[in-house]
């Protein structure tokens, strides 16, 4: 049976066990919104994030799944499971995604494709398998999260840009696509923010990418989640096809 008989909004958040997708997690967990709160193999991190989710408000209904979204017949399950356990999906925020850095030159064809397959294609999948479901609510909103390298571009990153930059081509095109059927879809560029991803960087890199920040601080994930929570939001309804940068100033 649905656990959602008064239609409050539900949200499938990709990789929300860890990072970012935790904090939008969160965020979306106090504007009320039931959760999905997909994961790729870290049980413990998303069932703390789902804890924390029922801290922040206990009203709200929620459950974990793990799924890969790089692969279709799993988005595919991770979509059903939220439609059997809510009847509904009014937000979709494609929050997972990894790095695989190098220089091209020393990039292999694995490294490419590896990013390519879950920021990009995965980012497509997920969009593709809610949207009949949103088109006949007439009701959704799809965050697609990018990056200031996807628009600036940055050495040792050419997959992940282009993966990137790839997610705001998506996002504009099925902005355009969605828009008659109330369904939005922006993406959001974070600049540097503090979490597993970044953490994983040498010092040296880290001290360059800070002194190149107008703010002169890492963002912490939270500021993004907050971002994200206003697309999400129903206020946001005239707003569709944007790239919203959360950067302290790298992109400006
Ligand atoms: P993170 O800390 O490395 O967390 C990655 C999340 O993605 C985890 O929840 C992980 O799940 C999940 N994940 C990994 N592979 C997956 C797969 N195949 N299927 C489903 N989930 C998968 O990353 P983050 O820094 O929070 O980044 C979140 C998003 O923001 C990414 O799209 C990233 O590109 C973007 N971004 C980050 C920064 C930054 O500075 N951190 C800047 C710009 C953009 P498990 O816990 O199960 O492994």
């Amino acid at each position: 049976m649905s656990n959602n008989e008064n239609n409050t909004r539900v949200a499938v958040v990709t990789g929300g066990s860890r990072g970012i997708g935790r904090a939008i997690c969160i965020a979306l967990a106090k504007q009320g919104k039931n959760l999905v709160i997909n994961y790729a193999g870290n049980e413990a991190a998303a069932t703390e994030t789902l804890n924390l989710c029922k801290e922040a408000n206990p009203e709200i209904s929620a459950i974990t799944f793990k799924a890969d979204v790089s692969k279709e017949e799993e988005t595919k399950a991770l979509v059903d499971a939220a439609m059997n356990e809510f009847g509904r999906i009014d937000v979709l925020v494609n929050n997972a995604g990894i790095t695989a850095d190098n220089l091209l030159a020393r990039m292999s064809i694995e490294e490419f494709d590896r990013v390519i397959s879950l920021n990009l294609r995965g980012t497509y999948l997920c969009c593709q398998a809610v949207t009949r479901t949103m088109m006949k609510q007439r009701f959704g909103r799809i965050i697609n999260l990018s990056s200031v390298v996807g628009i600036h571009g940055n050495a040792g990153q050419a997959n992940y840009s282009a993966s990137k930059a790839g997610v705001i081509g998506l996002t504009k095109s099925i902005a355009k696509e969605l828009a008659a059927r109330n369904i939005t879809a922006n993406a959001v560029a974070p600049g540097f923010i503090a979490t597993d991803m970044t953490n994983a960087m040498t010092d040296t890199a880290k001290e360059s990418v800070l002194g190149s920040i107008p703010a002169k601080r890492a963002g912490n994930p939270e500021e993004v989640a907050s971002a994200v929570a206003f697309l999400a939001s129903d206020e946001a309804a005239y707003i569709t096809g944007q790239v919203l940068g959360v950067d302290g100033g790298m992109g400006a």
